[in-house]
């Protein structure tokens, strides 16, 4: 059996991954705030977990892997979204409207996450659906002296655990009390104690609980959910590095003071940020942008995703126009090369060895340019498949053979006939133009024209010409 290597967070280096129970490898990835549209940023960790997903089940097999991402709806922009919707005269209680908002973006995420051709994992928890979970860990907590209520409020007592709490992104408790932002506030016994339930006012959605009627911290969800979903021990954390702290290191202390003879996760992977044309994505800068942009300006998904999978997991990705039109050319080569064609019947062993090796994407990728470069057309489809390339469903954007090309250049022929005789050369200028501007390369000599599709070739475009 392949043996896939991983950098784990949690210990610095990169391991053999040894999975608990090699019939049912289990995954944990945080996944987003359901408050509105992804960012391109918020897709980079969906694209890496899923070629991670990928490599399990190719290893494992499919049956074998379980891959939970949560959905955070309890959050204030929610909240805020749900409420002016009430105060518009929306009919609902603000609950129904909160969860009427969630279920709007986590359509769009679904829909615009699956364009970037990334599966959907096995579980979709989303908060809200464990809410009396998530107050029984608590109750826990407190039962066992690592939590306590103050003000309406529970929180963690991080002093309870300060020998543990830091661990995973290498800081102690003093260090982070001199070095972050924490939140003051008069009821918390340590700057550093952190949140596991607040009160809610009448504006705000609340459940009730032995501490009033409130609703849980950001951290305590994920804790509770792959406890449910994935028991006490489970093989692989994920998600974006900005998670790490603080998000990450109170997932840990709560669920190994909740089960301290649990393991939580064994293996911690955490993907590097993306930048847009060198610079950090931000709405100051007006290089802001979703994944449903992209998509409406005729950024195919696929080309999205063989960009990402360019760069390493582990380091800083750079999102540029250039990369993606050339993204676009080699996946619309590498479509006509594998037209019609059947895949092998597994992916090339160099492919996989490269994945194998901490998510090696950008090697992958290298193994399928040789391939394409050998003509091995059966080999390239297999391994691009592996990386979620070249899959029917994802190829339509680069679909020509519903558009007779040749009827075009035939007219674009005809036309420079004519124009010969008439020596007016309107028309020729007008077909050329327009077929320019759908993406087609326009190629006229004393044999003929041929018109080649090139980036950004739009079949739509074509019409009414
Ligand atoms: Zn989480």
């Amino acid at each position: 059996m392949t043996t896939i290597k991983l950098h784990n967070t949690r210990t610095r280096a990169k391991e053999d991954f040894v999975p608990i129970s090699a019939d049912n490898v289990r995954m944990y990835v945080c996944g987003p705030t359901v408050y509105d549209r992804a960012h391109l940023g918020n897709a980079r960790p969906v694209v890496v977990f899923d070629v991670l997903y990928r490599l399990l089940r190719h290893v494992y097999g499919a049956d074998q892997v379980t891959y939970v991402r949560n959905f955070t709806d309890v959050d204030d922009k929610i909240n805020a979204t749900a409420l002016a919707r009430q105060k518009a005269g929306a009919d609902g209680t603000l609950e129904q409207l909160v969860q009427e908002r969630s279920d709007e973006t986590i359509g769009w995420y679904l829909h615009d996450m699956g364009a970037l051709g990334a599966l959907e994992p096995d579980e979709m928890p989303r908060a809200t659906q464990y809410i009396a979970q998530m107050v029984a860990m608590i109750e826990d907590l407190i039962a066992k002296g690592h939590a306590y209520a103050a003000e309406g409020h529970v929180l963690f007592a991080v002093d309870s655990w300060k020998e543990h709490y830091g661990a995973l992104s290498g800081r102690s408790v003093d260090d982070m009390i001199a070095g972050a932002r924490v939140e003051v506030a008069p009821y918390k016994r340590n700057p550093m104690d952190f949140v596991l339930w607040k009160p809610s006012t009448d504006e705000l959605p609340g459940w009730d609980s032995p501490w009033g009627r409130g609703r849980p911290g950001w951290h305590i969800e994920c804790s509770a959910m792959s406890y449910e979903l994935l028991g006490e021990s489970f093989d692989i954390h994920g998600g974006g590095n900005d998670l790490m702290f603080p998000h990450h290191e109170n997932e840990i202390a709560q669920s190994k003071c909740a089960h301290p003879h649990g393991e939580f996760a064994r293996y911690w992977l955490h993907n590097e940020m993306l930048q847009v044309e060198g610079k950090k994505m931000s709405k100051s800068l007006g290089n802001f942008f979703t994944v449903h942009d992209l998509l409406e300006q005729g950024v195919p998904g696929e080309v999205i995703r063989f960009v990402f999978l360019q760069t390493h997991y582990r380091k800083p990705m750079d999102w540029t126009e250039k990369k993606a039109r050339e993204a676009e050319a080699t996946l619309r080569k590498w479509r006509a090369l594998t037209a019609g064609i059947e895949p092998a019947a597994s992916a090339a062993p160099a492919v996989v060895a490269a994945l194998s090796d901490d998510l090696n994407t950008a090697g992958a990728l290298a193994e399928l340019h040789r391939l394409a470069a050998d003509g091995d057309a059966a080999s390239l489809l297999a391994g691009a498949q592996l990386l979620g390339l070249l899959s029917q469903e994802m190829g339509a954007w680069a679909d020509t053979a519903s558009v007779d090309l040749s009827s075009h250049a035939d007219r674009l022929s005809d036309a420079r006939a004519s124009a010969m005789q008439s020596k007016d050369f309107s028309e020729v200028d007008r077909l050329k133009a327009a077929y320019l501007a759908a993406g087609l390369e326009v190629r006229m000599s004393k044999d003929g024209v041929e018109l080649v599709p090139g980036t950004g070739f739009d079949a739509a475009k074509l019409e009414g010409v």
